[in-house]
């Protein structure tokens, strides 16, 4: 990655970078291929935090029992199982779809991505990690190694809605881990909804009073499928859903 700069692309899972290569929608000079970089693949839980190397596979994390819940409830809604047996979690994150279930769950556990580079490591925060579609505030010699995410197995909820359930992405979707609240799949990039944080640090309200306040925060953009009103209206209406849930779950929201 240091020698060729951005004329390099690495390879994680392939299911986004081979569907950009075929479709010619990006043309790197070199593809640096990560699969056999053992080192990558690793999770391990200390302290409270539960480490995972960007080249774990979605379907192992799904499975492993150390997880965060909102991990384990979010990841399954992934593509198909078969796109979960490849594709990893640095991939997801580096890819930076703003409808993918990642770069969602990262901001409401307000992760730490870790980057590396023959420079040195150096920790980013979820919400600096993310900047728009397919657009990461890692440098073009840096590699995702790892992300690191709170242990928390109450308070969390998610929802997101599809075209056909299971398979799709979503047209809105919301994640929470107690107070914090993101919505995706509604604009460029996935949204923590600060005043509506706020607001349940107030003490909050009914269910219809928190999508209130969240439609009025949410920052919608028209999508193929959906109007900016469509994703605001759904979004929010998720946002009560997951407060609920994240509160019969224990959450102090
Ligand atoms: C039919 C289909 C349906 C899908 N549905 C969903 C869905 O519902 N939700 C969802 O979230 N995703 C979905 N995906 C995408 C899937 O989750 C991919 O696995 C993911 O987006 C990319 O992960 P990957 O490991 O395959 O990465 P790759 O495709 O190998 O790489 C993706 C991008 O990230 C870069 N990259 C990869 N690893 C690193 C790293 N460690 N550091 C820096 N850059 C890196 C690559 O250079 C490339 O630009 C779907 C994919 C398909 C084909």
């Amino acid at each position: 990655m240091a020698e060729h700069g951005d004329q390099a692309m690495p390879l994680a899972g392939g299911q986004s970078l081979i569907p950009l290569l075929a479709m010619r929608l990006v043309r790197p000079g070199h593809i640096v291929d990560l699969s056999r970089v053992g080192e990558l693949q690793q999770v391990s839980v200390a302290e409270g935090r539960v480490s995972i190397g960007a080249m774990a596979r979605q379907r192992d994390i799904e499975h492993d029992p150390r997880m965060p819940g909102l991990v384990r409830v979010a990841v399954p809604h992934i593509g198909h199982f078969q796109i979960r047996n490849r594709g990893t979690v640095g991939g997801s994150l580096s890819h930076m779809d703003p409808a993918a279930e990642w770069p969602a769950i990262a901001l409401a556990l307000d992760a730490v991505m870790v980057a590396a580079s023959v420079r040195g490591r150096r920790d980013i925060t979820a919400d600096a990690f993310m900047i728009g579609p397919q657009m990461t505030s890692l440098e073009p010699e840096e590699l995702l190694v790892e992300v690191v995410l709170p242990m928390r197995t109450e308070g969390f909820g998610f929802a997101e809605v599809t075209r056909r359930g299971l398979g799709d992405f979503a047209l809105a979707g919301a994640a929470c881990q107690d107070k914090a609240v993101v919505v995706f799949g509604v604009g460029l990039r996935p949204q923590r909804l600060r005043v509506v944080e706020d607001f349940l640090n107030r003490g909050g309200g009914t269910r219809a009073e928190i999508s209130a306040v969240a439609a009025s925060e949410i920052q919608a953009t028209d999508a193929i499928h959906t109007s900016s009103h469509y994703r605001r209206v759904v979004a929010a209406a998720l946002v009560g859903a997951v407060i609920e849930e994240s509160q019969a779950r224990g959450g102090v929201a």
